[in-house]
């Protein structure tokens, strides 16, 4: 199946290739030229582990061998076999994609990359080793770090910010063991690691290198496709609780960072899946909200620290290839991406705003009303949430409250409540004193939820990466690797 960038249609790639380059060579990203017919109701008759092949193959055809991939990516590595769990909670429905190796969601997309990107290296014939560099502002890191950890032929280098990243945070990726990985951190905070990474592949771009680089982040096409799969889950979920019957329309709130998790769920509608209104939320960093209530994205504004950091971000990646996606035009695609590269701004036409909102919904939640959403919601209906989840739940009641939409409602929630102890138990009325394992026993002992069996082994483990390096010192770093 052929690909091209979001920013122009005259180079064609196959999946395979799009995988293994991650962005295309102009900086846009890529998108199939044509979306593939695609039998939506069998694809929700089968298991997690079915739905993933089916979906994969559809997107990725050129990766042979899916059934196999799949099955080595998530086979014993989450908590439930059906990967990504649906529950009743009041008047909504929450899809839980914690449940894995790392208690992020992002689990769901970095078990499947590294079975993508070695196939594709073999598909395409591609000898030397791949360095897949990652700079992280917390989860990414680690949920890489265990995708692609003695992955042969792979190595994988991840920056986070010193000090900037939280205690549990840290542990998961300093442990982290495996002969291909180096684990680094930065004098700086998370816009500095991430620059150099930039950096780094500019400056590698014409050198003759050991390896080549590659990315682990949602620019990536191997990234985003595995995420299509839990809105078929979810709503095949809901048909097995009898919520709804087949080809009625599920809404879903998706709790919006680089915004691809909320774009595989339009590719979920795309390839048949009856999905009414996604709503996409964000927190006090509301550049999309902006954006989708008035057509103008505009970046020029400080970037908030909240107790929801994985949404912290003002450049929202894959937002990209939405705008490609309703308008079908590459060349205004590679303007308005100028403009918000050298102005900070641009404003769609009026008819792709109008596109936009129609399939779309928004709305923000600051920290104060995250906190009173997560004690509200384990107050009054018994179930705990953390500060990211917390936001699409309070986007979706917004939404509900000022559309009347009967739709059933899911809300997506992306992490694991261990993994912001602090802001949990603040919301929740418990004592926050100690170090983040102390509290994170203090909130398994007041709410009788279980803390991941992945984060209460980290205490006392073996901190195997302890080097801080300065910010200009990370180019010697990877090609000292
Ligand atoms: C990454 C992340 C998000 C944002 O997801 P995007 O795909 O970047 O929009 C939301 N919540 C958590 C906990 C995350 O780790």
């Amino acid at each position: 199946m052929l690909y091209h960038s979001t920013r122009s249609d005259m180079a064609f790639v196959d999946s395979a290739q799009a995988v293994l380059e991650g962005l295309a060579p102009d900086g846009g990203l890529y998108m199939p030229a044509q979306l593939p017919a695609f039998d939506w109701k069998a694809c929700l008759q089968g298991s997690s582990l079915d739905m993933a092949t089916d979906i994969l193959s559809a997107l990725l055809p050129d990766i042979p061998d899916m059934p196999n991939l799949v099955k080595k990516a998530y086979t014993g590595k989450f908590e439930t076999e059906d990967l990504t769990p649906t529950g009743s909670v009041g008047d909504f429905h929450v899809l839980e994609l914690f449940r894995g190796p790392t208690s992020a969601f992002k689990d769901v997309a970095l078990s499947m990359l590294p079975q993508l990107l070695t196939a594709a290296k073999t598909a395409k014939g591609m000898q030397e080793d791949i360095l897949i560099l990652t700079a992280t502002s917390g989860d990414t890191g680690k949920a890489a770090l265990e995708g692609f950890h003695d992955v042969p032929g792979v190595r994988i280098c991840v920056f986070y910010p010193h000090g900037g990243v939280s205690q549990v945070q840290r542990a998961q990726m300093v442990t982290q063991e495996g002969n291909n990985v180096a684990v680094c951190a930065v004098r700086g905070n998370f816009d500095d690691a991430q620059t150099g990474v930039k950096n780094i592949f500019a400056a590698c771009r014409d050198k003759a290198l050991p390896f080549s680089l590659s990315s682990a982040n949602s620019i990536n096409i191997g990234r985003l496709a595995p995420q299509v799969m839990y809105y078929f889950r979810a709503y095949r979920d809901l048909m097995d609780a009898g919520k709804i019957s087949l080809g009625d329309e599920v809404n879903f709130s998706v709790p919006t960072g680089n915004f691809g998790d909320i774009l595989a769920g339009y590719l979920a509608k795309l390839l048949g899946l009856p999905v009414g209104k996604l709503i996409c939320a964000s927190n006090a960093n509301n550049v999309l909200t902006d954006f989708i209530t008035t057509g103008t994205y505009d970046k020029r504004r400080p970037l908030l620290k909240t107790t929801s950091p994985s949404m912290d971000i003002l450049v929202s990646s894959n937002l990209e290839r939405l705008l490609y996606l309703l308008s079908g035009d590459t060349a205004l695609v590679a303007s308005l991406m100028k403009q918000l590269n050298t102005e900070g701004v641009y404003t769609v036409p009026a008819d792709l705003l109008a596109k936009i909102q129609a399939e779309f919904c928004c709305g923000f939640c600051d920290d104060k009303k995250a906190d009173e959403v997560m004690g509200r919601v384990y107050q009054e209906l018994g179930y705990l949430c953390d500060p990211h989840t917390a936001a699409g739940w309070a986007a979706a009641e917004e939404y509900t409250a000022a559309t009347g939409d009967q739709r059933p409602m899911v809300v997506l929630s992306t992490a694991s409540p261990y993994k912001f102890p602090v802001a949990v138990l603040t919301a929740i009325g418990g004592d926050t004193s100690g170090d983040e394992f102390q509290q994170m026993e203090r909130l398994s002992a007041m709410t009788g939820v279980a803390i991941p069996k992945n984060l209460s082994g980290l205490q006392g483990k073996e901190e195997k990466h302890t080097g801080v390096i300065d910010k200009d010192k990370m180019l010697d770093y990877v090609l000292n690797l």
